[in-house]
């Protein structure tokens, strides 16, 4: 059985208690949610922060305020957030990719901000301590080679969460606090192509809530590729957002790939789309443009060049089902692995 290691537990009931917490406990001290990804992370050794900011207490972080938009607490977790009425109406992307997160034990643990915030993901790092002694370790902890790409100077490792994407379609931006201050930035800005340092996030920041646009006219779906549909990680996500005219002209489209690269990767290929109608055409070359740019690593389940080359079907589903086409068969058949 793996053990946590000893640690000190703070459980603060603000906002700027948690912030003066990190603030004085410095790198040593890591926020903790849910705990689904930072306790297993630690029985194995991969995070072992001497100090865990608890934010289950914290008031302020389930909030849900439904006016030009919406803003969603860090704290709510992902069971919560699939609940709110106002994501399901207005929010499709994201309500597809926080009911498919996990298992539903773990969406009722899991939070929002914890699934933002999701440490990067590899074969040779989800693994126990003798696992990867036996390696000598890698790059992203403990050791100096990265086994993906012996010779890459930088980790590898996917950022595997599934609301990311669907929140960048969506033109999310988060809201982070520290004893310094707040500041609000784009979703998207808050990821860095670095499997070791993939936030923008300072260690002293908590992030207290996302806020989403007012989407009237837009539809979004996500689709998820794993291996078991009961609860896998994503080996493929895809997130697509579009707005058309009374026509069906596209006037604005964003496709965001997830566990690709070490950051959710927003593709030129919603520009692709822009002043055409959903055609099967226009499909083909956004799925190609999506497909392009993507460079899976040999670093998760499924066959790496597989995984590549779906990519283009997979955005070819999410823009059908846009387009207003019944895709229930085409989700189960991925679901069965029947493809
Ligand atoms: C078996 C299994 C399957 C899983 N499958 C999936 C999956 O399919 N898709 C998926 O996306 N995830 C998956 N997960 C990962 C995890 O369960 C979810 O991502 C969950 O949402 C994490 O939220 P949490 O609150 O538990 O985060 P925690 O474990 O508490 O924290 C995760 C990280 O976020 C930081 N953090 C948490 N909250 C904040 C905050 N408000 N501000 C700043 N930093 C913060 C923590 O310091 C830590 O680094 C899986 C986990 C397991 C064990
Ligand atoms: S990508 Fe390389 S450095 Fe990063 S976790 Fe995997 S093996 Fe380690």
């Amino acid at each position: 059985m793996m053990r946590l290691p000893w640690f000190k537990y703070h459980a603060p009931a603000s906002v700027r208690e948690a912030a003066r917490i990190l603030a004085a406990e410095g790198p040593n001290a890591m926020p903790i949610a849910g705990g689904t990804d930072l306790l297993p992370n630690m029985k194995r050794r991969q995070q072992t922060p001497a100090h865990l900011v608890s934010l289950r207490r914290v008031a302020g972080l389930k909030r849900v305020a439904n006016g030009t938009g919406l803003t969603l607490g860090a704290g709510l977790t992902l069971a919560e957030v699939v609940g709110t009425p106002a994501v399901r109406a207005g929010y499709t992307a994201l309500y597809q990719a926080a009911a498919q997160v996990a298992s539903p034990h773990l969406r009722n643990m899991g939070t929002l901000g914890g699934n933002l915030c999701l440490d990067t993901r590899c074969l040779y790092y989800n693994q126990n301590e003798d696992w990867r002694r036996a390696i000598d370790f890698c790059m992203k902890r403990d050791g100096e080679t990265c086994w993906v790409a012996t010779g890459s100077k930088r980790c590898l490792a996917v950022s595997s969460s599934d609301t990311a994407p669907a929140l960048i379609s969506l033109g999310a931006k988060v809201r982070l606090e520290s004893a310094q201050g707040e500041r609000e930035m784009g979703l998207a800005d808050l990821y860095q192509n670095d499997g070791i340092d993939y936030l923008a996030r300072r260690p002293d920041e908590i992030l207290t809530a996302v806020q989403l646009p007012d989407l009237h006219g837009w539809k979004s779906v996500y689709w998820k590729l794993r291996r078991r549909g009961s609860f896998d990680f994503p080996v493929l996500g895809v997130a697509a957002a579009v707005r058309t005219a009374a026509d069906g002209t596209v006037e604005e489209a964003r496709i965001v790939l997830g566990a690709v690269s070490s950051r959710p990767l927003l593709t030129r290929a919603g520009e692709l789309l822009i002043g055409n109608k959903l055609s099967d055409e226009a499909i083909a070359a956004a799925g190609e443009k999506a497909s392009s740019a993507a460079k899976p690593m040999d670093n998760t389940d499924l066959d790496l060049y597989w995984r590549r080359d779906v990519v283009a079907a997979f955005v070819g589903y999410a823009l059908r089902e846009i387009r207003g086409e019944d895709m229930r068969d085409t989700r189960m058949k991925i679901a069965r692995q029947d493809l």
